[in-house]
């Protein structure tokens, strides 16, 4: 799930300043915008309340803007890890520590570290909000997925341009493991990210909005050494590939998701294996990179991107 907006610029704007103004008048519906004109006056009157808490802002220097969207799962006993990981990535892209709004509807789960208002303490109120209105009515009432109160995204949105301005991203969370490509039974974090590109494009605002930790997989595989001991592991099809000190947590922590590896070994009895790999996890203390799929080496390289693209676009991470 990326959407992309009237891209201008190859960079955040907080990285990159132009001259460009925040334009902040909504312009006339397009043929594209079907799903905002379904629920028009709504919108129309959460742009005006956006334009207005923006107003102060005319001035910023803004061509465009990055919102990212996460699942949990898998964290909820190292949350003080997840952190660490999060951080570390922003640091290296030249970022400061995230702010995270948690969009699920309800808050009592099974997960440690996410139950009740324990992330919340952990971050502090500065680094986490919990805006329930984009979470899920279904949780509740059954039926489709659907946002409990559609003007959040609107203040999402005004949040996210402001934390912008601090040179700080945000990001909308919830549970599940990945977003979906769009379908019935995808997250209703999808949900909630068109709701707010929807808005941005009725204020001509660009917005990037995509799945943690966002970017692109380069198609050569980066090598990485392994000792025999976990080649034949990775070999023998483990799940998770060590870190050990060969990446740093910065540009494992932002490792794209379905990155190609070349794995190899001094002592292993066969050559080489190529694995995608997403963003690093942690088990007990240690780092890993989930090994989500493993290549034969004798395949050419076109089929190593092909099952990039495909496996990118199918989890909802393209
Ligand atoms: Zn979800």
């Amino acid at each position: 799930m990326e959407v992309l907006l009237k891209v201008s610029a190859a960079a955040d704007w907080t990285n990159r300043r132009s001259n460009k103004s925040l334009q902040l008048t909504p312009k006339r519906s397009s043929g594209s915008a079907s799903v905002v004109q379904r629920t028009c006056s709504t919108l129309l009157r959460a742009a005006g309340q956006l334009n207005s808490m923006l107003g102060c802002r005319k001035e910023a220097s803004i061509s465009s803007l990055t919102l990212y969207t996460f699942g949990y799962w898998g964290w909820g006993n190292s949350t003080d890890k997840l952190v660490q990981a999060v951080d570390a990535a922003e640091d290296a892209r030249g970022y400061r520590p995230p702010m995270f709004v948690d969009i699920r509807i309800r808050r009592s789960v099974r997960a440690r570290g996410f139950n009740g208002n324990t992330f919340e303490r952990l971050l502090g109120n500065d680094r986490y909000k919990w805006m329930d209105g984009l979470g899920n009515m279904a949780i509740v009432h059954g039926g489709p997925t659907r946002l409990k109160d559609l003007h959040q995204a609107a203040e999402l949105l005004s949040l996210a341009v402001a934390e912008s301005a601090k040179h700080r991203h945000v990001i909308i969370f919830c549970a599940c493991e990945k977003p979906g490509s769009g379908g019935p039974d995808s997250c209703h974090r999808v949900l909630a990210a068109k709701q707010i590109q929807n808005i941005a494009n009725r204020l001509g605002k660009s917005i990037l909005i995509t799945e943690w930790p966002g970017g692109e997989p380069k198609f050569e595989p980066t090598e990485i050494k392994l000792s025999a001991e976990d080649y034949a592991k990775a070999f023998r099809g483990s799940k998770w590939i060590p870190m050990g000190n060969q990446i740093a947590l910065g540009k494992a922590a932002g490792m794209p998701w379905f990155s190609p590896l070349r794995l190899t070994s001094k002592g292993a009895a066969f050559s080489s294996m190529v694995a995608l790999v997403g963003p690093c996890r942690f088990r007990k203390s240690a780092g890993y990179l989930p090994l989500l799929e493993s290549i034969d080496t004798t395949k050419p390289d076109s089929y190593i991107r092909n099952r990039i693209i495909i496996n990118r676009r199918e989890n909802g991470y393209a």
